[in-house]
């Protein structure tokens, strides 16, 4: 058997101890290949080539862990709806740290992996259903460009889980940048020992903010650097629909990356209170909502760093506020670029915002699709709907048109630019439903139908008709449910 070791590390361990418990996976009664992503385990290099079937299978089931692998489950805290909890992974462990063969550092993480001692009752496993939704929503993400961790494969155990009904258990491996979340820094403030978070931010710029190691404050250089980041992310999020359900700080990951995807979806008709979660009944984790609950997270993590920003704890404070007010104002213009990518401007002009509000506003009042709307400006002639027909509109039109006339790039660029930003095809949620339940019933064709489709998102192809048309009133999905 080839040695699966190769390319392992885990620096994470040199952490102090309080940051991890070592434990292995939980053997599982029957694992089953469902899905091996091939295409992500060339690019990685994450070779089984030469391994038994059998052994890829108990490997990624974590019933097979190679000697001189030191499997942890990470300990976090999180605040949860508002909420602050200690948590940690309670159904997942890190097999380790695998060294791509471009040399990225990557977390390989099983999810469903048994309790751990940060389950909390738990039963530390997961459903086949929502394994394969993360499978083939972070991979979406990953071809619509927008920073994911990735999904490598997904095995049945055999086992049946209990939630409100029985479902077949599962567990998906996940590869990651890290696991270095918002909460982790929560975690490491609640020590209340100043080494502790200093340990974790040391380590956190290490892997991945090098280029602010020689900053005078390193602690506020990370927290104008992850603002950056998250601003960037989000503004990702809102371009293409994406709700991502629970963004409570232990799914804030320090990476960059888009982590977690529990209830999340795709918005079909553009509503700016958009939910599918179904325990967000306040609407705090909305559409809209997004990148001001991104604020408040990362407000979180600045009282984690306070005691290391400035001993004079006004100072901190003060310091870490101008870092956090900048956050709106470097969303704000982030946000308004990619709007403007969107309808096929680069320059910037006054009235840009206003005309694209008053696309966003007729869009929602006549409850427009999202995506389509954007695919379909994008297009040589609009299609012949009323819609398209309205005094209102046609204004806009005009508008529009006059508007693209003043920018130095030709018409047919504009439409380029377009096409690259704006997705012919997302992860319309109930096709995902349909997938997953065809798969929960055996039936795997339509998942890997989907996931084929969503490798080429800004590809405008008429084969892909079915996964670009919104669902009929009687298709609609209207919650997806976490934690399963
Ligand atoms: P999530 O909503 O998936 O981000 O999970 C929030 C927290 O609950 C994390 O600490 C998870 O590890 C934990 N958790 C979720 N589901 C389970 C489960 N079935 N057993 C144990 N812990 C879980
Ligand atoms: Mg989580």
């Amino acid at each position: 058997m080839i040695d699966l070791r190769l390319n392992f590390e885990s620096t994470y361990l040199g952490l102090p101890t309080t940051f991890f418990t070592k434990l292995s996976p939980t053997a599982v009664s029957y694992p089953k290949l469902v899905i091996f992503n091939e295409r992500l385990a060339i690019q990685t290099g994450i070779n089984f080539s030469g391994i038994p079937e059998e052994d890829k299978t108990r490997f990624l089931s974590g019933n097979l862990v190679p000697a001189g692998i030191e499997p942890f489950a990470q300990a976090y805290a999180g605040h949860q709806f508002g909420n602050l909890t200690m948590l940690g992974d309670g159904r997942a462990i890190v097999l380790g740290e695998y060294i791509s063969k471009n040399g990225d550092r990557l977390d390989i993480q099983l999810k469903g992996s048994g309790k751990t001692p940060y389950s909390r009752g738990g039963d530390g496993r997961a459903a086949l259903g929502p394994m394969l939704r993360e499978y083939i929503i972070s991979e979406a993400m990953h071809f619509l460009g927008i920073p994911t961790t990735r999904s490598l494969a997904v095995v049945t155990t055999g086992e049946t889980v209990y939630r409100d009904k029985e479902l077949p258990g599962a567990i998906l491996t996940r590869i990651a940048a890290s696991h270095i979340r918002v909460g982790t820094f929560e975690y490491a403030a609640l020590q209340r020992n100043k080494t502790i978070t200093s340990a974790l931010l040391d380590y956190l710029i290490n892997r991945h903010f090098p280029e602010i190691r020689e900053e005078e404050n390193t602690p506020l250089a990370l927290l104008n650097a992850v603002i950056q980041q998250q601003a960037e992310l989000i503004v990702h999020w809102m371009r293409v629909g994406f709700i991502h359900g629970v963004m409570n700080t232990d799914n804030m990951a320090l990476s960059g990356e888009t982590i977690d995807y529990g209830p999340c979806a795709f918005m079909d008709r553009f509503a700016p209170d958009t939910v599918f979660s179904s325990i967000d009944h306040r609407g705090r984790y909305a559409y809209a909502n997004q990148p001001h609950i991104a604020q408040w997270n990362l407000a979180r993590l600045a009282e984690a760093l306070l005691p290391l920003i400035d001993e004079n704890k006004e100072l901190a404070i003060e310091k870490s506020e101008d870092a956090l007010n900048s956050f709106e104002v470097f969303y704000k213009e982030r946000w308004k670029s990619m709007m403007r990518s969107k309808i096929g401007l680069c320059q910037a002009e006054p009235g840009d915002e206003q005309m694209i509000t008053d696309l966003l506003d007729y869009m929602h009042q006549n409850q427009l699709d999202y995506t389509n709307t954007f695919c379909d400006l994008a297009r040589d002639e609009l299609p012949e709907t009323d819609i398209y027909k309205t005094g209102y509109f046609k204004k806009w039109h005009t508008r529009w048109k006059d508007r693209q006339k003043k920018e130095e790039r030709s018409l047919k660029s504009s439409r380029a630019l377009m096409k690259s930003v704006n997705p012919a095809v997302i992860p319309r949620n109930h096709k995902v439903e349909e997938a997953l339940q065809a798969a929960e019933e055996g039936n795997l064709c339509p998942f890997n139908d989907l996931v084929k489709a969503l490798e080429e998102p800004y590809k405008d192809d008429h084969c892909l008709a079915p996964y670009q048309t919104p669902p009929l009133a009687s298709e609609k999905v209207y919650q997806t449910f976490c934690g399963t």
